[in-house]
């Protein structure tokens, strides 16, 4: 264990001092991006990024995420900055986008996982950007959770978390996005996302044509590789993320065969995800609105909490409506998905399932 001091943001100045004095001399702090809270260390600093995986438990081999203050910063960290990584920038930075490029000598294997590639990000965040601005060196960072837990979106859950593992934690509230970055990895032949974010596949076309979806962020892939993990033909394979520690299933169906299914299942110790336009419908269990229908953007800032809150709750199996996958809802669905660890059922299927388990 070791004292964790806390600084609010906006006590900018000494916060900035502390976060430039904490990272320059290998320690660890937690701070707010506009997407999820980071846990940051020297990108440059083989024994920071060794620290964060341990302050995480992390396994090392999966890369970290290095962020930075301007596009000048990114120059002496990558062999070369393609045009079409220049595009990207030009567009989308700073904010929730995260582009993947050939490294430089400069940046240690621990920070990249083994890999010779580099994962960039310019953060809008107004203290995310102040701080790599202010403190002298890229800051490596993933999100600032235990590992296999949802990432943190409010101070309470970072707390929760890190308290004890990290020097340093920048309270900000509740930050504004909610769901993590925007992947697009510009090493290979064409351009792949390889995690969908608030920044769509289609936006990112809008600037440097057509971009490929890696096949492991597929909804139908996700479902079915579940069943991959069910047999034990893929060991090894760490498949659920983001998971809150009760069993999860996402029901889809008719609004009113979803309600129907689950007031059938649920008892007080049963988790039910909905939304505002929805939440009337249930009848006992734990009820939690993530946000509105209007507004795709609202389930997108509450989802990590709404899980968090179940875990709190102390509830034993969660049921959740399924979402659109129009725009940001491609990053809802994928988060969810992966929380649930692929666990998708029709509501008449979860049924029928269910009555047979109890015969
Ligand atoms: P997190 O920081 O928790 O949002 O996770 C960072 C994620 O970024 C990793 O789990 C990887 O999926 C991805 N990532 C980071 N660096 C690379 C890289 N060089 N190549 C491919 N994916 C990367
Ligand atoms: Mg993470």
């Amino acid at each position: 264990m070791i004292r964790t001091e806390i600084l609010k943001a906006e006590d900018l100045d000494r916060a900035l001092a502390r976060t430039r004095e904490v990272l320059l001399s290998g320690g660890l702090v937690a701070f707010p991006t506009e997407t999820v809270y980071g846990l940051g260390g020297n990108a440059l600093d083989a024994s920071a990024s060794r620290k964060i995986y341990a302050a995480k438990g992390r396994p090392s081999d999966n890369p970290l995420i290095v962020h930075v203050g301007s596009v000048e910063d990114v120059k002496p960290l990558v062999r070369e900055i393609p045009e079409k990584a220049k595009a990207l920038m030009d567009a989308f930075w700073p904010g929730p986008l995260t582009i993947i490029l050939p490294k430089s000598g400069l940046v240690p294997m621990e920070t990249t996982g083994g890999l010779q590639t580099v994962a960039l990000r310019m953060p809008s965040h107004p203290f995310a950007n102040a701080m790599l601005r202010n403190c002298g060196c890229p800051v490596a960072a993933p999100s600032a959770n235990r590992s296999g837990r949802p990432s943190t979106t409010r101070f309470s859950h970072v707390l929760e978390d890190l308290q004890g593992r990290v020097d340093l934690i920048i309270d900000a509230g509740d930050v504004p996005i909610g769901v993590e970055s925007t992947i697009i990895d510009l090493t290979g032949e064409a351009p792949t996302l390889l995690r969908p974010g608030k920044i769509t596949i289609e936006e990112l076309a809008s600037v440097i044509g057509p971009v490929l979806t890696d096949p492991a962020i597929l909804s139908e892939n996700i479902i079915a590789h579940k069943e991959l993990v069910s047999r034990p033909k893929a060991p090894g394979m760490k498949y659920r993320h983001y998971a809150p520690r009760a069993e999860m299933w996402i029901v889809s169906g008719e609004t009113e065969d979803v309600a129907e299914t689950v007031n059938e299942l649920a008892d007080e110790r049963t988790g039910i995800l909905t939304v505002d336009e929805h939440q009337d419908l249930y009848r006992c269990g734990k009820i939690l609105s993530v946000g509105s229908l209007r507004s795709p953007m609202s389930i997108a800032h509450n989802l990590f909490a709404c899980l968090r809150d179940f875990d709190t709750m102390g509830v034993t199996r969660i049921y959740s409506e399924d979402f659109s996958e129009a725009d940001i809802g491609t990053a809802i669905m994928n988060r969810l998905l992966k929380a649930a660890g692929g666990n998708e059922v029709q509501a008449e299927e979860l049924l029928k399932r269910t009555s047979e388990t109890d015969r």
